[in-house]
């Protein structure tokens, strides 16, 4: 089998592509048997009514990416353990032949290049996920948002983000709107005007007693014993694994955690933005120290510009720390830098406040619009894409050509 004969061989065994000739998208199916979900969805009385460019629905996000055009390349990159399609959207070249090695063992092998390709992708690849919580779905809202303009040049909004989509263009992109679908089917459209208690049952659910399985709580347990509680939360997929810490070498749960493991490692992904919401004003966290040195020394500055135009822009009242010490933390994060060499950070927006109404001690300090609720996705966006235009996020190796 000579190299080429090799690439195809490996081409076949690629994931899923939903893709017409000609390299446009094509309209598909990526839905298979979709079940109904095991819990109901939560019921929260007295939610304000969304407004129309909140699209953060897994009937919406199907919707839409079946019907993207604009994208070079669309794949069906997992189902969720209800059926559900998890999608991926490409936008620029990706017609590169899958890597003849890993970049565990292309980073020590004869040259770099075996992992990245010879010649290596013209431009770096980016990889924007959210709704890997799916009780989260600001950062949905802000990718559905982000896609409809990829698509059709304005948000749901009509409105436009000129900068960002220059950007964009100077990237290999790819989009994962929702990464967990089956959460989102069980969750509020959205969390905003909460107080503490109603947001941590929708997010990480309740015990059969009633009782909050809590946010560390949750994490006692992989997957959560569905068995023992009365809502899981949209938190979980709904086998009750939370994806973000589907980061066990050798023992990966979820088909979405592997997916995209295997979409980060087949698209020599260079910068990944994983998308969150907490109860706090929005912020990227610190980053992991579980890579190489100067890898988490840059992934550390990236936060800090990031962090410091949300704080510009008035969507984070607190001045942020700059230069953090890097956190111990394993999640998924961890891994999906070590798949492809990339940097991994995670932006948290806004659920609703700056912090939670806890009565009687905490008042929030700062109350965020539907609109600002999704803001930090396109500035983070904006400042990470920035960032990796004036220096290169990954220091992949040089030409020379070890011998042995
Ligand atoms: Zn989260």
């Amino acid at each position: 089998m000579n190299r080429r004969e090799f690439m195809t061989s490996l081409a076949a065994g690629a994931a899923v592509p939903v893709l017409a000739a000609g390299g446009t998208c094509a309209a598909d199916s990526g839905r298979k048997d979709i079940r109904p979900t095991r819990f109901k969805p939560i019921e929260i009385p007295g939610l304000a009514p969304r407004p129309d460019f909140w699209k953060v629905r897994p009937q919406e996000i199907m919707e839409l990416c079946e019907g993207a055009r604009k994208c070079s390349r669309k794949e069906v990159i997992a189902h969720t353990p209800l059926g559900y399609p998890v999608y991926a959207l490409f936008y620029g070249d990706f017609n590169d032949a899958p890597p003849q090695t890993n970049w565990s063992a292309g980073s020590s092998s004869t040259t770099w290049k075996n992992y990245m390709g010879n010649p290596p992708p013209a431009k770096q690849t980016f990889l924007f996920v959210a709704g890997i919580h799916g009780a989260e779905p600001e950062c949905v809202a802000g990718a559905m948002n982000l896609v409809k303009m990829l698509e059709t040049g304005t948000d749901f909004r009509g409105r436009s983000y000129p900068e960002l989509l220059d950007l964009i263009s100077k990237y290999r992109f790819i989009v994962v709107p929702c990464a967990n679908m089956d959460g989102r089917a069980i969750s509020p459209d959205h969390l905003h005007g909460l107080g503490w208690q109603e947001f941590r049952a929708a997010s990480q659910g309740t015990w059969k007693d009633g009782s909050l399985i809590g946010w560390r709580g949750s994490k006692s347990w992989f997957p959560l014993p569905l068995d023992k509680v009365s809502y899981p939360g949209g938190y979980p997929n709904a086998d009750g694994f939370n994806i973000m810490h589907d980061a066990a070498p050798g023992h990966i749960r979820t088909a979405e955690g592997r997916a995209l493991l295997q979409l980060a490692e087949r698209w020599r992904v260079d910068a990944i933005l994983n998308g969150h919401s907490y109860e706090y004003a929005p912020t990227i966290l610190t980053p992991g120290a579980i890579d190489v040195p100067e890898k988490v020394a840059r992934a550390n500055a990236i936060s800090d510009r990031v962090n410091a135009a949300i704080y510009r822009e008035g969507l984070n009242p607190n001045k942020p720390k700059e230069n953090r010490t890097p956190r111990g933390t394993i999640n998924l994060n961890t891994v999906l830098a070590l798949a492809s060499g990339a940097i991994a950070l995670t932006l948290e927006c806004s659920v609703s406040f700056d912090r939670p109404i806890k009565p009687p001690r905490v008042k929030p300090t700062r109350t965020y619009t539907f609109d600002e609720l999704m803001e930090p996705v396109f500035v983070a966006l904006r400042e990470y894409l920035a960032d990796g235009l004036e220096r290169p996020f990954v220091v992949r190796g040089d030409d020379k050509v070890f011998p042995d």
